[in-house]
């Protein structure tokens, strides 16, 4: 029987810590009565808390990890739509390749896999898994190339195969990657979930919505619980019928045969519509994705949607309020001034680089929010800006003593220079694309 938000406050420490993130230890109850927070968020809770509502606090769909230390993880998700709370997991990618494919191809691929690394936002984003699949007939050798691709990539691998002592030989060559195999069905279910459970391995379920949860019913009830859902679909709009029915399922219902993550290939032959689908996937609860090849093209703008969707939005992406030199400053270098929400900061820092010019750029404490925002929050004031230009030591150092803020905030122009006396105060472009122009109009020389 579920526990109400009362019963589980009797359980918690009364302290009204607020370490959780909530105000009170009743809040905190709240939460997790609506499955809205995990218990592991108090760092209080006693083994008695931890034993009654271990099963009530589990998050809806269940956490799986990835890798030898299982620290990669998707699931533990508690809400349907991101701003009711965050998404917790974000899904993972995995790159295919095929014991079909020549040797220096394969070689090729798993070089560029391990290599991979975008920046956005200050965060490096890179492949998170293989998928090896075998179309060949051989099992030595598929196992031969799992081992190859964990050692190579150094990534948990999915492994793929319609021959169930094939998966059950490279799941025993890659012992302890903490990989998953795909998939199982009614009438192989047991060989495989034996072979995942002694070497360290998750287990995907393939079929109809029924099927799975027969299978996951079944499994669970046996003792084993690492499992990720392969639903078989026929269409893109079946696809997001069926995760969101599904997931709809496991967090509103509690439905705890549903209650795990998901995984799909795209491998429709059409680039384009593959990366609609895995865009679907992304916003509609995909768990693994794994993709035909490697696209770099296609890799980085499905991550830069991973990341749009995955990011808390109560905790906007920030850097730390600082002052940050942009090339090769010196003191008559001009300044600039702009918030430290991420975004703002790398497009505003990355357009004066390009501009040719070294600049310093002095970032104040705006609690992650862009440059309207935190000026209609009060957050971007003149004395604010003031106050971070002083504490950066330019005030003294600086010759140029030269302010540029951005052009939307242009009506505090007279407010900083009110607050830097000796300082002149430039107002910038609106737009970051406009840096480059305007240094060489109006700071040039
Ligand atoms: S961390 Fe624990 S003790 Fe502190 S307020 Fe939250 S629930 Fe209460």
């Amino acid at each position: 029987m579920a526990l109400s938000g009362l019963d589980i406050q009797k359980l918690l420490p009364k302290t009204n810590c607020k370490e959780c993130g909530s105000n009170t230890c009743l809040a905190f109850a709240m939460k997790l009565a609506g499955k809205k927070a995990n218990l592991s968020e108090c760092p209080y809770a006693s083994d008695e808390a931890k034993g009654i509502l271990g099963a009530a606090s589990e998050p809806p769909v269940k956490s799986i990890g990835f890798g030898p230390e299982k620290k990669i993880k998707i699931g533990e998700e508690t809400v349907l739509y991101r701003h009711e709370k965050t998404f917790v997991n974000q899904g993972l990618f995995a790159v295919d390749i095929g014991d079909d494919e020549a040797e220096a191809k394969i070689d090729e691929t798993l070089a560029k896999i391990r290599d991979y690394v975008v920046v956005r936002v200050g965060k490096s984003l890179t492949v998170d898994m293989v998928s090896v699949t075998q179309r060949g007939s051989d099992p030595a050798r598929f196992a031969a190339l799992a081992k190859k691709a964990w050692e190579t990539a150094k990534r948990p691998l999915v492994l793929r195969s319609k021959d169930s002592s094939a998966l059950v030989l490279a799941a025993e060559a890659v012992k302890g990657s903490g990989s998953i195999l795909v998939a199982a069905t009614e009438s192989n279910a047991d060989a495989l979930r034996a072979a995942a459970e002694a070497n360290g391995h998750s287990l995907a379920l393939s079929g109809t919505v029924d099927e799975v949860c027969a299978l996951s019913s079944r499994l669970k009830a046996a003792g084993f619980n690492e499992l990720v859902l392969q639903f078989a679909t026929q269409s893109l709009a079946e696809q997001y019928q069926v995760n969101s029915l599904a997931r709809r399922m496991a967090i509103k219902e509690n439905y705890k045969p549903l209650g795990y993550p998901f995984l799909r290939y795209f491998e429709s032959g059409n680039l384009l519509e593959d990366s609609a689908a895995a865009m679907v996937e992304i916003c509609k609860y995909g768990g693994i994705l794994v993709l035909p090849g490697f696209d770099a093209a296609q890799l980085v703008t499905l991550m830069a949607l991973r990341l749009n969707i995955f990011t808390d939005p109560q905790k906007p992406i920030q850097v730390e309020p600082k002052l940050y030199p942009i090339g090769e400053p010196t003191a008559a270098s001009p300044v600039f001034v702009t918030t430290n929400f991420s975004l703002t900061y790398f497009i505003v820092s990355g357009e004066i680089e390009n501009a040719g010019t070294s600049a310093w750029l002095v970032i104040p404490e705006c609690e992650g929010m862009s440059v309207l925002t935190a000026w209609a929050a009060g957050k971007f004031t003149g004395a604010g800006i003031a106050k971070a230009v002083k504490e950066s030591g330019l005030d003294a150092t600086s010759e140029s003593k030269t302010l540029v803020i951005p052009g939307y905030v242009a009506q505090i122009s007279g407010e900083v220079e009110e607050n830097l006396p000796g300082w002149k105060v430039l107002v910038g472009p609106q737009d970051a694309g406009d840096i480059e122009s305007f240094v060489k109009a109006r700071l040039a020389g």
